[in-house]
């Protein structure tokens, strides 16, 4: 096992800290919510918990239109969370 410190990420639906690796990055593009597969793309990282109720919850709560204080297109963030829910949920991990 790897024991070095991974750095800390919040989830911004539930503002739990995880290491960073376990969590789902989105970055913003062009006004665009993009899943961000390999943890590099330019600017700045949002990250959520691969937990249903997390995923839906940044939906349900307009969440990035509060972080980023704008209107986003709310269509175009479920359809994004809809997908990484059907590929990436690791349910039952609750504990
Ligand atoms: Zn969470």
């Amino acid at each position: 096992m790897d024991v070095r410190r991974t750095p800390m990420r919040r989830c911004i639906a539930c503002m739990t800290s995880y290491p960073k690796d376990e969590l789902i990055r989105l970055t913003v593009k062009d006004e665009i919510i993009i899943r961000d597969g390999d943890k590099a793309a330019d600017g700045r990282g949002y990250y959520i918990c691969p937990r249903k109720a997390c995923l839906e919850k940044v939906i349900r709560k307009k969440v990035f239109n509060r972080i980023l204080r704008r209107n986003m297109n709310l269509n175009q963030i479920e359809e994004v969370i809809g997908n990484i829910v059907d590929t990436e949920v690791i349910d039952g991990k609750e504990d």
